[in-house]
């Protein structure tokens, strides 16, 4: 009676189609070269043509401009959810592409960096994840040397959680425009999400130009996220890179 009590409390708090959570990680039973056989779901992390990240190498000169962005981002809430330390914003920030407005949904952080630029790793990467109206998605990557502080990290560190999947409210405004090189000048490819379910189609964006952020700043990432959580690189299988 009592199992059957615990079912009935189960069923009513599941909705009928949830599915639990298929665990995946970094490290051990569930790292990225198994990604593609934890469920169906994730079968595009293995069988997947257009996968990221990738090592920027050969580039087509396409004299792509630089990126114009308008930045009006208000940042909402913050979570470390044992993957990535998140930024979820509510007011957003946007820019244009292929004649299309993409529109800032969250943003979070690698380290160290999983793309690459001509073989070399930075200790960290910010992905600006966006999409349009239809759901597609473009992503900005933006990679960061250690150097000078970066000021728009303080209030982002300020409020890290210190526990996993505590989702903290963001009381301070963030001056993304902080987070960006001047410069806008950046590769483009066609990839994927790099963590599962590793879908493609995704509109893929690095700026050229690190920003920097102090040895103090990166530890406080590395320390909250406890282990390094960069998907290893994938082959690019003819793609193309223009610049
Ligand atoms: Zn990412």
């Amino acid at each position: 009676m009592k199992r059957f009590a615990l079912l009935l409390a189960c069923l009513t708090a599941l909705p009928v189609w949830a599915k639990p959570a298929i665990h995946w990680a970094y490290e051990g039973q569930g790292s990225p070269e198994h990604w593609g056989e934890l469920g169906d779901e994730f079968q595009i992390c293995k069988k997947g043509q257009y996968q990221s990240p990738i090592d920027i190498n050969q580039v087509i000169d396409g004299k792509l401009p630089p990126l114009g962005m308008n930045f009006h981002t208000d940042t909402q809430t913050i979570v470390n959810n044992g993957h990535t330390v998140q930024v979820t914003v509510k007011d957003s920030d946007d820019f244009r592409l292929d004649n299309d407005v993409f529109v800032l949904k969250q943003f979070h952080f690698h380290a160290p960096s999983e793309n690459h630029l001509f073989g070399k790793a930075f200790p960290l990467e910010a992905h600006f994840v966006h999409a349009n109206k239809k759901g597609e998605l473009a992503v900005l990557a933006v990679m960061f040397e250690v150097g000078a502080e970066n000021s728009a990290l303080k209030p982002l560190l300020a409020a890290l959680p210190s526990e996993v999947d505590r989702v903290e409210v963001m009381k301070q405004r963030m001056d993304l425009a902080a987070l960006f090189p001047t410069v806008k000048h950046y590769y483009r490819f066609s990839g994927s999400l790099t963590t599962p379910p590793c879908t493609e189609g995704v509109r893929w964006l690095i700026l050229k130009q690190p920003v920097t952020l102090s040895a103090a700043q990166l530890a406080k990432f590395e320390h909250a996220l406890k282990h390094a959580n960069n998907r290893p690189l994938q082959p690019l299988n003819g793609r193309i890179i223009v610049e």
